[in-house]
């Protein structure tokens, strides 16, 4: 694992660069002059704060916003890194603080509003410390034309000549007449390293499917892509082991991939995809960091990534030369549950567990997707997009339902046996099935009990699978298998809001007659 990767996890939380910011780090890592253009949200800062923690001295941030300023500082010291800020919200005792540490060179960031640059004191005391790089915040505040303009900015390119250290900028603005006008301020013209991706990878195609028996679909996936150098990403080592044997006989060139294999194996491993073609690399995540092969045709996933960030990455990987690659992803409620207790059972703090929920949510917002899903993926690291007509959504529009009604039968299924049971109960209560449990506990006479006839058994398992992808439902950590209700299902309970879901992925099992009304 590299440096940046491990400060990535063990700093930051996050387990995947969002696209582009790999690219971005290593060169502001190197003290390359950096241009990046990243739209909002997607994620700018850990492009100048990583770099920082790798670099030597302190990295000085020029920001506009203070508010902004002040979340960063108290994240990145409750992360445990000397980090400081000097504003004009300050207290005499913080600013005090901010210089000694300065002075005592344990500053890691120095944050500072660009008025600060004004006052002689500040920038000669920068020139006695040992500064590594200057990094700017919305960098189009320089801009003399443009909304945001800020006077101050324009001492910065003052700043980089004093302390003749490399500069990094960074903007969501991405139009042509701004990004001159920055590197002439920012840059004294000299043109910086710039970065101005769109995060779409157009020629990967984008693919979900239930998983319903991930070694046959694998393999079928594969069967039709044979000779085609592709990897297959499972959850654990046992399963890579399994599925690459599976492939070998059915006369594919594979091998597995883990990190529990010996170096020696692995590099093996390493080298042989690199110079072979068709062979298949059936990995867990460890497989990836370093690959650079630009003609991997494909990537399955035999179960779900944990993030919509570690989804992006793993799947980009494919098509790197700009070849149409394919990719498939399979999920199911198992996954779910997995994903959602390992962030549950997480050593990690509350809020960093919660925010983890939420970049499972996106992934599983974006499998259950009713639309083209490469709006909804670039959508989510906030650019816009048009329906791409290169994902499975757009190849062959889902099947869609009003679900209200069946969602809010569910819901009152779990909250009438006090959400202590787990969706094959709830499904024997709305389906009306008599079991010895349902009868012990009294659950058929529920009002609840087989108003679900619409839909059987594994229609049902659709339906709650779906529900947990949009997290309306979600197993309790400390009961196995149990469900509980979220937040966002409120609204619909009440009958404040609507849900539709897809058909397509429930249809396939046969439709019973209603039980009882
Ligand atoms: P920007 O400044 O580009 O608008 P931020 O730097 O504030 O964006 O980041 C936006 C959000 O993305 C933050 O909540 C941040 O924690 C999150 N984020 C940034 N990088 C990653 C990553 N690699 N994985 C997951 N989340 C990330
Ligand atoms: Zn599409």
């Amino acid at each position: 694992m590299t440096k940046a990767a491990r400060l990535l996890r063990d700093v930051f939380g996050f387990d995947a660069f969002r696209p582009g910011q790999k690219e971005i780090i290593d060169a502001v890592s190197t003290g390359e002059n950096v241009l990046a253009i990243m739209p909002t949200g997607g994620g700018k800062s850990l492009c100048f704060q990583l770099p920082a923690l790798l670099r030597d001295g302190v990295t000085v941030v020029i920001s506009p916003l203070i508010a902004l300023m002040r979340d960063q500082v108290r994240a990145l010291q409750e992360a445990g890194v000397e980090a400081g800020a000097l504003t004009s919200g300050n207290t005499d005792a913080e600013t005090d603080a901010v210089w000694d540490a300065l002075a005592a060179e344990r500053l890691k960031l120095l944050y500072m509003a660009p008025e600060r640059l004004a006052a002689g004191s500040v920038v000669h005391m920068l020139r006695r410390t040992n500064v590594s790089m200057i990094a700017v915040d919305e960098a189009h505040c320089v801009s003399q034309w443009g909304h945001d303009f800020r006077p101050d900015y324009l001492r910065i390119g003052e700043l980089r000549r004093t302390l003749d250290v490399p500069l990094a900028a960074f903007t969501a603005t991405a139009d042509g007449e701004t990004q001159a006008e920055i590197v002439e301020k920012l840059f004294d013209a000299a043109a910086p390293r710039t970065f101005l991706h769109g995060f779409d990878r157009p020629n990967i195609h984008l693919a979900f499917t239930v998983k319903n028996s991930p070694r046959r679909q694998i393999l079928e996936f594969a069967a039709a892509r044979r000779g085609q150098s592709g990897i297959v990403y499972c959850g654990t080592r046992a399963k890579t082991e399994a599925l690459a044997a599976a492939l070998r006989e059915d006369r594919h060139s594979a091998c597995h991939y883990h990190g529990g294999m010996e170096a020696e194996d692995r590099r093996q491993v390493e080298t042989r995809f690199a110079r072979e073609d068709g062979l298949i690399v059936v990995a867990t995540v460890a497989f990836g960091m370093g690959i650079d092969k630009p003609d991997i045709r494909w990537v399955a996933h035999a179960d779900l990534p944990k993030s919509i960030e570690a989804y992006y990455q793993e799947i980009g990987r494919a098509g790197r030369d700009g070849a149409p690659a394919e990719t498939l992803t399979l999920f199911g409620p198992e996954d779910i549950r997995l994903r959602r207790s390992q962030i549950d059972e997480g050593l990690a703090p509350s809020e960093r567990r919660a925010a983890d929920h939420g970049r499972l949510n996106a992934l599983l917002g974006l499998a259950e997707a009713l639309k083209c899903r490469r709006v909804q993926l670039l959508g989510y690291f906030g650019e816009v997009a048009a329906p791409c007509g290169n994902c499975d959504l757009c190849d062959s529009p889902p099947e869609i339902f009003e679900a209200t009604t069946a969602v809010r039968k569910a819901l009152s299924a779990i909250l009438r046996t006090d959400e202590r049971f787990g969706a094959g109960h709830l499904i024997d209560i709305l389906t009306g099935n008599q079991t010895d449990r349902i009868k012990a506990r009294g659950h058929d006479g529920l009002p609840t009990f087989g108003v679900g006839g619409e839909f059987n058994r594994s229609q049902w398992q659709a339906v709650f699978r779906q529900m947990m992808g949009h997290d309306l439902v979600r197993p309790d950590p400390e009961r196995h298998g149990a469900l509980r209700m979220t937040d966002t299902a409120r609204p619909i309970l009440r009958g404040e809001s609507n849900i539709t879901l897809r058909r397509d992925t429930i249809a396939s099992a046969r439709r019973q007659p209603a039980v009882k009304a």
